[in-house]
């Protein structure tokens, strides 16, 4: 067996976080845990630290940094510990990684993610809002780094197992695929009576039916933004058009997405609804490890069935088709008002029906244009931010 791979996760405390500690967990003669980051969960990442014993370990402010010195102190680890958003990027270029799990919660994961591609690592991407807000961008990146770029959103993970292993080298080529069909859960709203929906509380959007997830991207599956970042992160990822991208609701969660090819053939990958196995594929890829994930039994599975998504339930996903659509930079327009909508949600200060109505509001006043560098895409994802918060503040008074 060849030298142990070296992982740096960012977010390693959360859900994708701790997932893949689990799966590194489960294969110490495979791979080594050189870099760990966190935002604020400071006893959390201590005790990663104690377990894996990272060169460095990265939290957001100096506070959360001098609590972590301390306790790894007092554990006598001798992990570097860093603090601040450029504390991200030398995690990443300093720690001797060879593969970088993306794994930040929104935009605060782009320029990390983006300096991982530039450095040609290996890229463990389930952060799709920092390729939803910088597609071309990033992608180029991708390419100019020499890396590899390996989908962990569960979607785009059976998309890649679908697809010839030569499509990424040429995916303008398209290689006789004809479609992608992504499936989504409906999540835990899809039978709930549309009246209703004005008074759920953050605790029941969280409360998806299938997945365990942080409470963004439980949001998002509510209200399908979710599913509408993903068809934007298949457009960046695959190279196929908008048009070509399908969703289906598949409340089953057991086939993760497919591909129609141009014979006829639809290629579908299934399992549990459980994030180790794409973590898995794509730390081994292109071997395959256990992933300490239970085995599908098809003769004990309901049946599984499959329905277009209703639009009106779920305006969510109009807004960003038509985002990915008109491209440029509206996706990043929908992405940052979606993102402060939710955290208004999340903290009880916007109703759930009013995510759709903010986001929709500010990508109706914002003309999108085409951004030409990294710092265009920054500036108009900090007005769309200010613009929401705007939004909000006039739907309560
Ligand atoms: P989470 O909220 O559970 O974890 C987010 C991690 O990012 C935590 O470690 C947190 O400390 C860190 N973080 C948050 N804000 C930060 C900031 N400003 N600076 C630095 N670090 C910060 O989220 P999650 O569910 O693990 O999702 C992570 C990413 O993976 C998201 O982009 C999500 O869309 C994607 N994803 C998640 C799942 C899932 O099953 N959870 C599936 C597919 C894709
Ligand atoms: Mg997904």
């Amino acid at each position: 067996m060849t030298s142990k791979k070296r992982i740096a996760i960012l977010g390693s405390t959360g859900s994708i976080g701790t997932n893949t500690l689990d799966v590194i967990r489960a294969h110490p003669e495979r791979f080594e845990v050189v870099a760990l980051t966190a935002a604020k969960q400071v006893e959390r990442l201590a005790e990663q630290c104690v377990e894996f014993k990272p060169r460095v370990a990265v939290v957001s402010d100096a506070g959360s940094a001098k609590k972590l010195c301390e306790l790894l102190l007092a554990k006598q680890v001798s992990t570097q510990v860093l603090y601040g958003p450029d504390a991200l990027i030398t995690a990443v270029l300093e720690s001797d990684c060879d593969t970088v799990m993306a794994a930040i919660v929104g935009a605060a994961g782009l320029l990390p993610t983006l300096a991982a591609a530039k450095a040609g690592k290996r890229i463990l991407l389930a952060n799709k809002e920092a390729l939803v807000m910088s597609g071309n961008l990033f992608m180029d990146a991708v390419r100019q780094g020499g890396g590899e770029l390996l989908p962990i959103d569960s979607e785009h993970n059976a998309i890649f197992q679908c697809l010839p292993v030569h499509y990424s080298k040429s995916p303008s080529q398209h290689h006789g695929v004809e479609e992608l069909w992504l499936t989504a859960s409906g999540g835990p709203f899809r039978n709930t009576p549309i009246a209703e929906l004005s008074q759920v509380t953050p605790e029941q959007a969280c409360a998806h039916p299938n997945w365990v997830m942080g409470r963004k991207i439980s949001v998002d599956s509510a209200t399908m933004m979710n599913k509408g970042l993903e068809v934007i992160e298949a457009y960046w990822l695959f190279g196929l058009p908008i048009e070509k991208i399908q969703v289906l609701i598949h409340p089953q969660s057991v086939v993760h997405s497919m591909v129609r090819y141009c014979d006829g053939s639809v290629i579908a990958q299934m399992g549990q609804p459980d994030m180790r196995t794409p973590i898995a594929y794509g730390l081994a890829w292109p071997d395959r490890i256990t992933a300490g994930v239970q085995s599908l039994s098809l003769t004990q599975q309901a049946a599984l069935n499959f329905m277009e998504p209703d639009l009106q339930r779920f305006p969510c996903l109009s807004l960003a088709f038509q985002a990915g659509k008109q491209g440029g930079t509206a996706p990043v327009i929908l992405n940052a008002a979606n993102e402060i909508a939710v955290a208004a949600f999340l903290d009880n200060a916007l109703q759930y029906l009013q995510i759709p109505e903010v986001v929709e509001r500010v990508l109706n006043t914002t003309p999108p244009s085409t951004p030409s560098s990294l710092e265009d895409i920054l500036e108009v994802d900090a007005k769309s931010r200010v613009l929401a918060t705007d939004v909000i503040q006039r739907l309560h008074s």
